[in-house]
């Protein structure tokens, strides 16, 4: 299955992509990641987006696009794979639809996990304590930040995938088991 997950920051985007490719066997792709990566290992790719990461911004469309379509081009994406924050602005949700489409390999559904925003504030700012680690965009000032973001920029990518027909909507308010049993619903899984 091929599946782009979305969903405001804080709002269980990791903990469910993690739980949902043990249940499907596909690989977990969070641009996040792959960008922390970057940035830890010192690449020239680490060291063009590290102040974007920590200011709460998003990093350029061409660049993002470059990351993950060379990451789902790869030879294990060929049984399927999770985008886990990987698509963030309308422009990316069409490059990936073209570049899918070129290779005859269309999504199957985007999965959109909602949770009210007081909430996400708080879960973001008790994330390093939950977690043991630190990302320096889990603070306050930046987390109010990358939730103006999500809602500027990232939320109309779900009316665009709505659009093509693509769109389930989850409540991710709950306990962890209770949103993945939702969104493997959502799957028809
Ligand atoms: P995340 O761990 O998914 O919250 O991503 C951390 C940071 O990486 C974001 O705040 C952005 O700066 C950057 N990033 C990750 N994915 C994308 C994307 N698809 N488009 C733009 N920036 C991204």
């Amino acid at each position: 299955m091929r599946i782009v997950l979305l969903g405001p920051p804080g709002a269980g985007k990791g903990t469910q992509a993690a739980n949902l490719v043990a249940e499907l066997g596909i690989p977990h792709i969070s641009t996040g990641d792959i960008l922390r990566a970057q940035v830890a290992s010192g690449s020239p790719l680490g060291l063009k987006v590290k102040s974007i990461l920590d200011s709460g911004e998003l990093v350029t469309d061409e660049i993002i696009m470059e990351v993950v379509i060379d990451r789902v081009s790869q030879d294990d994406c060929k049984k399927g794979f999770l985008l886990d924050g990987a698509i963030r602005t309308v422009l990316q949700a069409k490059m990936l639809q073209d570049y899918l489409a070129k290779v005859g390999a269309p999504l199957h559904k985007v999965v959109q996990i909602n949770v009210p925003d007081g909430v996400l504030l708080e879960r973001i700012c008790s994330r390093q304590e939950q977690t043991g680690v630190t990302r320096a965009d889990d603070n306050a000032e930046v987390a109010a930040k990358r939730l103006k973001v999500y809602w500027e920029q990232t939320a109309p990518v779900a009316d665009y995938y709505a659009q093509a027909g693509l769109l389930a909507k989850v409540d991710g308010v709950g306990t962890v088991s209770e949103v993945l049993s939702r969104i493997m619903a959502s799957l028809g899984s």
